[in-house]
């Protein structure tokens, strides 16, 4: 079995990450992929998060159409930061006849190098980029070749990017302007039900 592992903060999913999934699910044959909204992101600058049940409850319902997708609270249970080789090993020793494969935008990919332990990731698991803008093509290549080097298997999805990050959906709920097509109606629901990222709560 191919086993894609995607984590992320997802605070909130959006449709970048929807599509990605998509995409990478046909053009690399993945069997079943695990979405792990993660506790504490290591690489981010300290910022209130969203608890992680409604995270993970986004994703339950923006993923919904995902075949053979599952969201998993294995890093929301953990303590401390969300390590990716941590969650890695977890799910190695788990499904030791599996061949991993760890999902990623592209910014995530050009960091790579800095993470914790990003040698044993590469032994653990393959890697699977997806472009997030026009520009970083050259850039995704020359990291990915790098990686290759040390012995990781990185497979390149072409997919069309969609430039949408979570902070602008954040601003723009906070502004009180619209996300149609940016979000999942559905999650827009849950946002303005529970009164998240400054929505008034109906
Ligand atoms: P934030 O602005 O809060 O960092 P984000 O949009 O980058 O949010 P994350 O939860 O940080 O979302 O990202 C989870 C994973 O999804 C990362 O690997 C990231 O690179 C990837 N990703 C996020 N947005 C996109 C997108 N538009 N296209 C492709 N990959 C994406
Ligand atoms: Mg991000």
């Amino acid at each position: 079995m191919r086993l894609g592992i995607y984590g992320g903060t997802f605070d909130p999913v959006h449709a970048g990450h929807v599509r990605m999934l998509k995409a990478v699910t046909d053009s690399c044959g993945l069997d079943r992929t695990l979405v792990l909204p993660d506790r504490i992101p290591p690489h981010k600058e300290a910022r209130y998060l969203t608890p992680g049940e409604d995270r993970a409850q986004m994703c339950r319902i923006a993923f919904r159409d995902c075949k053979n997708t599952e969201i998993c609270d294995w890093e929301l249970r953990q303590e401390g930061k969300s390590y990716s080789v941590l969650t890695l090993r977890h799910f190695h020793e788990l499904y030791p006849l599996d061949r991993l494969f760890f999902i990623m935008g592209s910014d995530m990919l050009k960091s790579f190098h800095h993470w914790y332990r990003f040698e044993e990731i590469l032994q653990l698991s393959g890697l699977i980029c997806v472009s997030r803008s026009r520009e970083d093509s050259r850039d995704i290549v020359d990291c990915a070749n790098a990686l290759r080097e040390l012995g990781g298997e990185v497979i390149i999805a072409r997919t069309e990017p969609l430039e949408l990050s979570s902070t602008e959906i954040r601003e723009r709920l906070t502004e009180g302007r619209d996300c149609k097509g940016l979000l999942d109606p559905e999650v827009t629901e849950y946002i303005k039900s529970h009164g998240l990222y400054g929505t008034v709560s109906q």
